[in-house]
């Protein structure tokens, strides 16, 4: 992997590089192309400006409202028709997506020098580095993931007042989520539906890179905190579908565009799950979707069933 420091005060982890390439399993195609650049929280939200995401609590209350107007006794019944799909998705855009956050790391394919702070015509103190730096991505395609330590640290320090394991944890976690997004290639352009869905399997992926106790605590526990959006949070609905269809497969089908015909109509929450049963309800799912809104209402469907894990 390539990693380099443009502005940021806090250097990488020692042995960074190690700790990715022995983890990186199938991202490996990303880490040899796709270069780490380090930055500040100025150059960071330049680049990538803070987002919305959706709030834990009120999904979860909007869908038992939901459930209860509708009087289904049980309330793991997701919703079955496309109107209805459609339906409460709109509501809980309209009323969950309000929780702001500002980015720790980012995936992008063609950010111009102005907004990294590179004048490569400017003589002064750094220009070397800068133009290194510059060359660095323009050799990658312009494909980088940014990250910016002092967001990591920010973090590490709620967790714990000795920060540096978790610090370690979370700069090693962001990398993996990035080089999720840098896997799948679907854009920055992401329908509010299908961005619930690739955040929360980036997460999944990310998660999935840690084994030991230590680790998984330190991630869990940046992964709990109720300021980050529910769709980063979770990435367990994955780690559920995982079981039954390796998370590798998933992002696959995700990237290729037919993930929604493979876990719609899955009942996970039984997990009584064969493969053969799996593609019958699949598909049994899809042919009822289909003679409306297809796909669309699928996607959506799936990502109102990832909100819920949150
Ligand atoms: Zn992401």
């Amino acid at each position: 992997m390539i990693i380099s420091n443009l502005n940021s005060s806090i250097p990488a982890p020692d042995g960074i590089d190690r700790k990715v390439t022995e983890r990186m399993s199938f991202l490996n195609t990303v880490a040899d192309h796709v270069p780490v650049i380090l930055v500040n929280e100025e150059t960071m939200d330049r680049i990538c400006p803070p987002g919305i995401g959706y709030d834990a609590h009120c999904v979860r209350e909007l869908l038992s409202q939901y459930y209860q107007e509708k009087k289904l006794a049980d309330a793991k019944d997701y919703p079955g028709k496309p109107e209805e799909t459609e339906r409460i998705w709109d509501r809980i855009v309209e009323k969950c997506r309000h929780v702001v956050f500002s980015a720790i790391g980012v995936y992008t394919e063609n950010i111009p020098p102005v907004l990294l702070g590179i004048d490569l015509k400017d003589t002064g103190i750094g220009k070397k580095n800068s133009e290194t730096i510059w060359e660095t991505i323009e050799n990658n395609s312009r494909k980088v993931v940014y990250l910016c330590p002092e967001r990591v640290m920010e973090e590490a320090l709620e967790i714990s007042k000795k920060p540096q394991n978790p610090f370690d944890d979370i700069f090693l976690y962001i990398i993996f989520h990035e080089y999720t997004h840098a896997f799948i290639t679907k854009g920055t352009n992401l329908k509010k539906y299908e961005s619930v869905i690739e955040e929360s399997l980036a997460a999944a992926v990310a998660y999935q890179r840690f084994s030991t106790s230590s680790e998984i605590y330190n991630i869990s526990r940046f992964l709990s905190n109720d300021k980050l959006p529910a769709e980063y949070r979770s990435f367990t609905f994955w780690t559920e579908i995982s079981r039954a269809l390796p998370l590798i497969a998933i992002v696959d089908k995700w990237k290729r565009g037919d993930l929604a015909f493979s876990v719609v109509g899955m009942d996970f929450d039984d997990f009584l799950i064969s493969s053969d049963l799996f593609l019958e309800y699949g598909f049994a799912h899809f042919r009822r979707f289909n003679d409306s809104k297809g796909e669309e209402s699928m996607l959506e469907n799936l990502a109102i069933r990832v909100l819920m894990h949150a």
